[in-house]
């Protein structure tokens, strides 16, 4: 950053300061990873200077001969990752994708039916301050059995029946388990739903080989981030089945519908990404981020602390602080804060607090498995969780424990 150390002090001393914390602390948040410099450098590049509003081959302004190699090139490689025959990489966010994938299949007015909020459901599964739940109607479904995880697939199923939803949206953010993509689609079919999987937490399990792809249940479209476990740069992306009329609706909502010019330079990152999460070395990857989460896990059921779902199946934990340690979510995810760890205060299932202050945490092994954490490791952060949960005064001793045990795991840089 040598231009803007010269340029501009102020940005580039927040930068470096921001650069310090993720170096010296421990990233535990779910939805973070740290990219590779590779990725770092084409977010850098100068293709955030070019307009490429349309799609390749089909744009309205000139100069298109690079966007197009590269947007081509993230679309095939998202194609091969994801198993599918169309990718629209131009959603800046998971909101935006959801957003475009409403915008394509329904009219103003029709049901979707999505995962409840506390129960593990995003906001844009159509929360009720989303902007989104006053054009369409959202219906929600939950867990028969908050100790085990169990989806109440006989509610859903009498949930669609009842409410006949356009699209069953099967996805979450803050759920320790796997979906059974298969009841999901079984549901819609008998209801004549689309069928959308918003994996924007899982991607990177999935690319990786380690939980099932919706696709080889007949799912119609995924969306997803790119910047969660795919580990690749901040954005959204779609993925559909099949060519057709779906993928051409998805197409126009996006652009024109309701974004305007893509940003290459991210769609440039996300070509890098892809190709990251092609290799062998990916799927080692995101085997050890279960294997780091689970490890995690057996720590706090030794402890008989309270996790939502008894455990987690996937790279993340929902832990009842409230029950386990007699901590708000708020007052947890502080002196966490103030030990190095970096996590969120998060709502658990029928939470009887409010989101600011809610009962419980949700942290994850995303960024510490690129961190090369493995269990030993993992098993070690939990414990220092434990020790500030049950005394707060700990933290500043834990810290100085942390900042050693991130000096001999710097970031990789490269990963492949
Ligand atoms: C993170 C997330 C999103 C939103 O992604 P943004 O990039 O923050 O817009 C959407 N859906 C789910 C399930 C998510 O976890």
């Amino acid at each position: 950053m040598e231009y803007l150390q010269k340029q501009d002090k102020e940005v580039f001393k927040i930068i470096e300061g921001e650069e310090k914390r993720q170096d010296e602390g421990l990233e535990l948040i779910p939805s973070e990873n740290y990219v590779s410099a590779a990725v770092m450098e084409a977010t850098a590049s100068v293709l955030t200077n070019k307009y490429s509003e349309g799609y390749p081959g089909k744009r309205y302004y000139g100069g298109q001969e690079f966007t197009d190699k590269i947007e081509l090139l993230a679309i095939e490689r998202a194609k091969e990752l994801f198993n599918c025959e169309h990718a629209n990489v131009q959603p800046l966010g998971g909101a935006n994708a959801n957003i475009g994938v409403y915008f394509a299949l329904l009219e103003p007015g029709d049901t979707v039916l999505g995962m409840d909020l506390s129960h593990g459901g995003h906001l844009t599964h159509g929360h009720p301050v989303t902007a989104i739940s006053k054009i369409f109607n959202f219906v929600r479904y939950k867990m028969k059995n908050v100790e085990t995880g169990e989806i109440d697939y006989e509610e859903l199923r009498e949930i669609a029946l009842k409410e006949k939803p356009k699209i069953i949206l099967a996805g979450f953010s803050a759920y320790p388990r796997e979906l059974d993509w298969k009841k999901f689609k079984d549901i819609a079919d008998e209801v004549g739903a689309y069928t959308v999987a918003d994996v924007a937490h899982i991607a990177g399990l999935i690319v990786g080989g380690v939980h099932e792809n919706p696709f080889d249940y007949g799912f119609d479209v995924l969306t997803t981030t790119t910047h969660k476990t795919l580990r690749g740069p901040r954005g959204g992306m779609i993925l559909i089945r099949e060519k057709g009329e779906i993928a051409k609706k998805i197409d126009k909502a996006i652009f024109p519908g309701f974004q305007g010019g893509p940003h290459m330079h991210q769609i440039a990152a996300k070509a890098v990404c892809f190709g990251e999460a092609l290799t062998p070395q990916f799927g080692k990857y995101s085997a050890q981020v279960i294997k780091n989460a689970q490890a995690m896990a057996e720590v706090f059921e030794k402890e008989g602390a309270r996790m939502i779902t008894g455990g987690t199946s996937n790279h993340l934990i929902l832990l009842d602080t409230v029950t386990s340690f007699n901590l708000t979510g708020a007052e947890a995810e502080k002196a966490l804060d103030e030990a190095g760890m970096t996590l969120n205060k998060n709502v658990i299932a029928d939470d009887v607090r409010s989101p600011l202050d809610p009962s419980g945490i949700r942290f994850g092994t995303p960024a510490v498995t690129t961190r090369k954490f493995k269990e030993e490791e993992c098993r070690q952060v939990a414990e220092w969780m434990i020790e500030v949960l049950k005394d707060v005064q700990k933290a500043g001793e834990v810290r100085e424990k942390i900042k050693d045990l991130c000096e001999k795991f710097p970031f990789p840089h490269i990963f492949v």
